[in-house]
């Protein structure tokens, strides 16, 4: 419009200023070339129009697509300030914030929990020491309420526990929450990335676009020149060619840059096409990122609303059990105050009663007082009381004693005081066989005191106190011995010999073996147990000695020196009693002791071998045990000697076939054997005289004999035929040692005809001149009737079977 204008004042102007006429041909042709330049003119000025119009419409297009770019710049910084607003409002609905609510949320209804469950605590605390109290006071402090209590307890524990683990739970989803968070706060880094990213670009394309419109703005200035140049064309037609020339070639710069601008919006929108895409992706991120935040949250919720149920199902049962418990305790008190109530009568009454014990009690120690003195008074009168009857118990129980050894001793005056029994062995293998060995001895059925001997074709009946056939155990031989044992520990002095020719089985009698021991151990063994039942009134001391007696010499079987001669003295105190020196004594109080002793004896004892018996013993052997016993509650002491001799064989010295040293041995035996013999014969015929000192053996058992000591012969006989005479020999001794008390006539008949050995060896049967000797003629039933006429004589004493002998 203003290049009309222009071009209007330009066409007027040249109206004015020429001449009308034009005469002229130069003029003319300047005219000419004028109009034609000023055709030319016109149509560069239409076509300068067509390009401004052209520049305009693009100017517009331009404008238009910068005002496009800055709408579309200003709608994507709304969006993106949307999208932060968006991200905002996400953030603070899904992000920490409200899991941090949540979390706070359950920190409170935890805390709220602890509370409760504190006061819940103190509650029970307080429930507690309420029951203590009332169990203090509390009579039935045992009663079913206390067990009630107890499964309270326990289930409040249990309460416990569910909370702690409803705690962990609680801690463990406050972790999830936070890994969440930490995620959700990556996401928003990322975001925050991509829209300074974005915001990078905006500021590029807003660069380029101001770039673009200055670019437009130096353009808008340009059609100024142009203008000018047309006017000074109208003026300088050749200044107007060069202008329009370089009009012509700024217009091609111009069509360049606006081909370039071209290029330029090109690329910008191709970038906004790019810009856009990453919108898009970003915008299905963010809805990725929103669904997965949902997501979460929905999660989140599910399990806050899980927790928050099984919370609530916790709480509920915490209460129920709570007013179970306390419905409990409530009905514990209702107990506690009837029984309360019951119990104030039975206070009443237990005061009423403690008064009364009081009083009692204030009266008590001038009651106990007279008691005591009362008490005192009865306690010295029955400790007097006490004394005198103990007094006259003990003198009644001397009294007995005394009484109780006259009666003995008048048994044992009755009865004899030296027994005498029969062992028969039986036949043994060293019998040999054939007639020799054939049995001679035959018993009595009737009379256990009677035996036969067949010898030389006529049977001689021998009567003695006891006689023990060949099946006679060690224990029924030691069953007749053992009272005479037990005697000994009232303090009498007992003798037992075995007789008998070497072999008839004085050793195994008096000792035995090992594992059917004879009289020795058995009497030990029995003085042991006696002893030990006598124990709680007496004190006992028993020793042992043994010695052997060989060719008229007395040797300590238990000494160190055993080889060494011991002597009989009389006690230098005046008693009048004997004693060895130098002979040992051992104390012994166990079976074991004994054997040690035997065994230590064994070793000593002489034996030699004849051709009777390879181990012949040719010495007596005694064993002296000695019982000393003190009664501790009267102080009476008593000593009894017990006296085991196996005396050496009896057999004749012509039989044996000895000669020098044996045959003296023989006839050291033989002498010794008729001073026992002469011993016993003058004591059962009490005669004035006793010739203790013809022999070592009688001398040095003198106390023992004497007096009123109790004597045993255990006359052993062997049942061989080849045996007879000696076995005749045994018993003819046995039968006078037993005979000389049996009548005081025949006593007087006897008392100077007690025979030697030998006359004993040289005694037939038929030549008996005496009752009392072997007797031939008796048939069993005289013998029978003599026996049980001398039983009936002896029954009068009528304590015949239960004293000792
Ligand atoms: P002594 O001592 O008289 O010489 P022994 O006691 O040594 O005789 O006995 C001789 C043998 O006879 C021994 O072998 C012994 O075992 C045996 N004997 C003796 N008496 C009996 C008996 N009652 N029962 C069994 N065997 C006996
Ligand atoms: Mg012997």
């Amino acid at each position: 419009m203003n290049l009309e204008k222009a071009g209007g004042r330009l066409c007027s102007g040249k109206r004015a200023s020429l001449p009308a006429a034009r005469p002229f041909p130069v003029i003319q042709k300047v005219m000419a070339s004028m109009a034609h330049l000023q055709k030319e003119k016109l149509q560069l000025q239409e076509e300068l129009l067509g390009l401004q119009e052209k520049l305009a419409a693009q100017e517009n297009d331009e404008l238009s697509l910068s005002l496009q770019l800055q709408g579309q710049v200003e709608t994507l910084k709304a969006k993106v300030l949307e999208q932060a607003q968006e991200i905002g409002r996400l953030r603070s609905e899904l992000g920490g914030t409200d899991a941090e609510k949540h979390r706070d949320l359950l920190a409170a209804e935890n805390e709220r929990l602890r509370q409760e469950m504190k006061a819940c605590e103190g509650e029970l605390r307080e429930l507690r020491r309420q029951q203590q109290q009332q169990q203090q006071q509390d009579p039935c402090r045992d009663c079913h309420h206390r067990q009630e209590n107890a499964e309270l307890q326990e289930q409040l524990s249990q309460l416990q526990q569910e909370a702690e683990e409803t705690r962990a739970k609680l801690v463990e989803l406050d972790l999830e929450v936070q890994q969440k968070t930490n995620r959700l706060a990556e996401v928003e880094l990322r975001l925050k990335d991509s829209l300074a990213e974005r915001a990078e670009e905006e500021e590029r394309l807003s660069r380029r676009l101001r770039d673009s419109q200055e670019t437009i703005a130096s353009l808008k200035s340009q059609p100024q020149q142009i203008k000018y140049i047309i006017k000074t064309v109208e003026v300088e037609s050749a200044k107007a060619k060069q202008a329009l020339c370089e009009t012509q070639s700024r217009n091609q710069y111009l069509q360049e840059q606006v081909g370039m601008q071209r290029q330029v919006l090109k690329e910008m929108e191709q970038q906004l096409q790019s810009s856009q895409k990453t919108e898009a992706q970003l915008r299905a991120q963010i809805v990725m990122y929103e669904a997965e935040l949902e997501r979460a949250h929905g999660q989140m919720l599910e399990e806050m609303q899980a927790m928050e149920e099984e919370k609530n199902r916790a709480i509920e049962e915490a209460f129920s059990r709570a007013q179970v418990e306390m419905k409990a305790v409530h009905e514990n008190l209702a107990g506690v105050r009837t029984n309360l109530l019951t119990l104030q009568p039975a206070l009443r009454t237990l005061t009423h009663d403690y008064n009364s014990l009081k009083r009692q009690v204030r009266d008590f120690p001038l009651l106990l007082q007279e008691t005591l003195r009362s008490a005192r008074a009865e306690i010295s009168q029955a400790i007097e009381e006490v004394h005198s009857t103990n007094r006259e118990l003990l003198r009644k129980y001397r009294r007995e004693l005394q009484l109780r050894k006259k009666c003995h001793n008048e048994l044992v005056r009755l009865k004899g005081n030296i027994r005498v029994f029969g062992r028969v062995r039986p036949i043994t293998k060293e019998d040999g066989e054939g007639p020799e060995a054939a049995n001679a001895v035959t018993f009595d059925t009737d009379d256990d005191a009677v035996l036969h001997l067949l010898h030389k074709g006529k049977q001689v009946s021998f009567e003695l106190d006891k006689v023990f056939p060949p099946q006679a155990s060690q224990e029924e031989v030691f069953q007749e011995v053992q009272a005479l044992v037990t005697s000994c520990i009232d303090g009498y002095n007992v003798c037992i010999f075995a007789y008998g020719q070497t072999g008839a089985g004085k050793t195994y009698t008096m000792e035995g073996t090992a594992a059917n021991p004879g009289i020795n151990q058995r009497a030990l063994q029995l003085l042991f147990s006696e002893v030990r039942g006598k124990a709680a009134d007496w004190d006992y001391a028993i020793t042992v000695s043994a010695a052997e007696i060989y060719n008229e010499s007395l040797r300590d079987l238990l000494g160190k020196e055993p080889q060494e001669k011991l002597e009989i003295k009389l006690c230098p105190d005046g008693s009048g009693q004997l004693y060895v020196p130098g002979l040992t004594e051992f104390r012994v109080q166990s079976v074991e002791d004994i054997n040690k002793v035997f065994d230590f004896g064994h070793v000593k004892r002489v034996t030699e071998c004849t051709n009777l018996n390879e181990h012949s013993s040719r010495s007596h052997a005694l064993l002296i045990i000695t019982v000393r016993g003190l009664d501790r509650s009267t102080g009476l002491r008593t000593t009894g000697k017990l006296n085991l001799v196996d005396l050496a064989g009896s057999e004749r010295v012509g039989r044996s076939g000895a000669e020098g040293s044996r045959l003296r041995e023989a006839q050291h035996i033989n002498k010794s054997l008729s001073a026992l013999g002469d011993v016993i014969y003058a004591l059962r015929s009490r005669q004035g005289h006793v010739p203790f000192r013809n022999s070592k053996l009688t001398y040095l058992l003198q106390d023992s004999l004497s007096g009123d000591s109790k004597t045993l012969m255990m006359v052993q006989v062997s049942p061989a035929e080849k045996n007879t005479s000696e076995t005749l020999c045994s018993l003819k001794f046995a039968e006078r040692v037993r005979s000389v008390e049996l009548g005081p006539v025949s006593r007087k008949a006897e008392l100077a005809s007690w025979p030697s050995q030998e006359q004993l060896e040289g005694d037939s049967p038929g030549s008996a001149a005496t009752p009392g000797r072997g007797h031939t003629s008796h048939s069993p039933g005289q013998l029978s009737s003599r026996s049980a006429s001398i039983r009936r004589k002896l029954h009068t004493s009528g304590k015949l079977r239960s004293v000792p002998l």
